[in-house]
């Protein structure tokens, strides 16, 4: 059974009325999906288009892990046009007039028919991108992002081709395009022979500047004729081009659905589910998890990485034998099940003692495509006195470096770890996975103590219990 989704509260900050609102999804799909889609378009594209809103939806808000609202802080969408476009009750009376009744009720239809469903992959939302008219066939990702997303793949479509959209132009001046581009084109001084091929050539003209004869478009012309044809005020005249023309195909950046082209589908009598497998490659359509109070990390994904493994590992060793390669899968394997616990979807890219090349590792998680890929290690070093803890993460990234800071603090808190910093790395892993990835360099094995420490079951508890609080903590704030 699915009726629970009013117990999802999404805030809504309205920037005219300078407050924040509480909807639940299903009521704000009725304000989303009108902002995107004709409701003259056939019921099952109305339906589509539902499914993609919620999709979105689920991506931005909080209670599902989204990022909310870039702006205004305790919200997860505005108004204001950044977040997910809305549109209200009079503005769709204005627009719809006198069939805002049937299009009201083909709207609610869609949305109930449709309840609770998105479309994921890996479980997980995908970005339902889409645009009004492909003009005979959508793009690769990589051809318009420079990424590549996997279910945003060229497919050939021509059922938008009566779309209005199909052909289109636009013209512009050329000072207008010179100010736009921020270019100049050569100036043509207006007393020169100035001819454009195959339009107008073949300029003759007197000793005074006067045209005699001229040739436009291939029709050969008297200079005085043309001036009283086009209502020239003199026959001392030249030409110059000034605007020119550029001709379109399709509207839109061609990603993901064709609105134009699905709507013709629905016509053909495909249904929406058809619709959206055609337009995204490999996805599923499914309801979306409830996101449950005490399991704050639920619709989570996870990848923790214990480092090392196998014989040819080349892993730390502490004063007494023990190794790097088990601690660290020891500590991974009870992270799992305590982020399970909490309601993450979690992945090891090792479950035993076997060797693993980085590149694999680096292989399954662009697969997976998890929302934080996290190596665990143990650090080494001459002096026996030397410990505590080290995280790094690539670069810029910002999730990375705060995720970094609250694992940090509650290891710090809850074991007296030493904070030796949340550090900027260029490791080949970071550097090669294209999610946000962290590596916890947890204490020094080669330290007596704490290799003493590391051998006891219930300390490498502590350790997973202890980054899985820093976890939930990042994504509370
Ligand atoms: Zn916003
Ligand atoms: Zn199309
Ligand atoms: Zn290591």
């Amino acid at each position: 059974m699915f009726g629970n989704n009013s117990l999802v509260n999404i805030k809504v900050f309205a920037h005219k009325e300078n407050k924040i609102m509480t909807k639940s999804i299903e009521n704000l799909l009725k304000m989303i999906v009108p902002a995107q889609v004709p409701l003259s378009f056939h019921i099952e594209l109305i339906k589509v288009q539902a499914i993609i809103a919620r999709t979105q939806l689920v991506r931005q808000c909080r209670a599902f892990g989204g990022p909310g609202c870039s702006k205004y802080k305790d919200c997860d969408i505005c108004d204001e046009g950044h977040c997910i476009d809305i549109v209200d009750d009079s503005y769709l009376r204005q627009t719809w007039k006198d069939n805002y009744n049937e299009y009201m009720e083909k709207l609610n239809r869609a949305i109930k028919e449709t309840e609770g469903l998105i479309i994921t992959i890996n479980n997980k939302p995908i970005d339902p991108k889409f645009h009004d008219t492909c003009g005979g066939s959508t793009e690769n990702s990589e051809d318009v992002l420079g990424n590549r997303v996997v279910y945003l793949r060229k497919v050939l479509c021509n059922y938008c081709s009566n779309s209005p959209n199909w052909d289109g132009h636009k013209d512009f001046t050329l000072k207008d395009i010179e100010e736009r581009l921020n270019i100049n084109f050569p100036k043509l001084k207006p007393s020169l022979k100035t001819e454009i091929k195959g339009f107008v050539e073949g300029i003759e003209k007197d000793e005074s500047g006067r045209v005699r004869e001229i040739k436009i478009g291939g029709k050969k012309l008297k200079g005085k004729d043309v001036m009283e044809l086009l209502g020239l005020d003199s026959t001392k005249f030249s030409v110059t081009p000034a605007t020119i023309r550029f001709n379109t195909r399709g509207k839109g950046h061609g990603l993901g659905l064709c609105q134009y082209g699905g709507n013709q589908m629905a016509i053909e009598g495909y249904s929406y589910d058809d619709i959206i497998n055609y337009y995204y490659t490999g996805v599923e359509i499914k309801k979306y998890e409830i996101p449950c109070i005490n399991k704050p990390l639920s619709g989570k994904i996870l990848m923790i990485d214990p480092g090392h493994g196998g014989e040819k590992s080349q892993d730390f060793v502490g004063p007494t034998g023990l190794r790097e390669k088990d601690v660290v899968l020891n500590v991974s394997k009870k992270l799992k099940n305590r982020l399970e616990q909490l309601g993450a979807h979690v992945y090891l890219t090792r479950e035993e003692d076997e060797y693993m090349s980085l590149s694999e590792r680096v292989k399954l998680a662009n697969k997976i495509r998890p929302n934080f890929f996290i190596s665990i290690h143990l650090n080494s070093f001459s002096n026996p006195s030397i410990h505590g803890c080290e995280i790094y993460y690539y670069r810029n990234d910002k999730d990375s470096e705060a995720l970094g800071k609250a694992i940090m603090g509650s290891l710090v808190n809850n074991l007296s770890i030493v904070n030796r910093g949340v550090k900027v790395a260029d490791f080949f892993l970071l550097r090669q996975i294209g999610v946000s990835s962290l590596r916890i360099e947890l204490d020094y094995i080669t330290n007596p103590e704490i290799e003493e420490k590391l051998k006891d079951s219930e300390y490498i508890n502590r350790v997973a219990e202890s980054i899985s609080e820093g976890i939930v903590t990042y994504y509370k704030y």
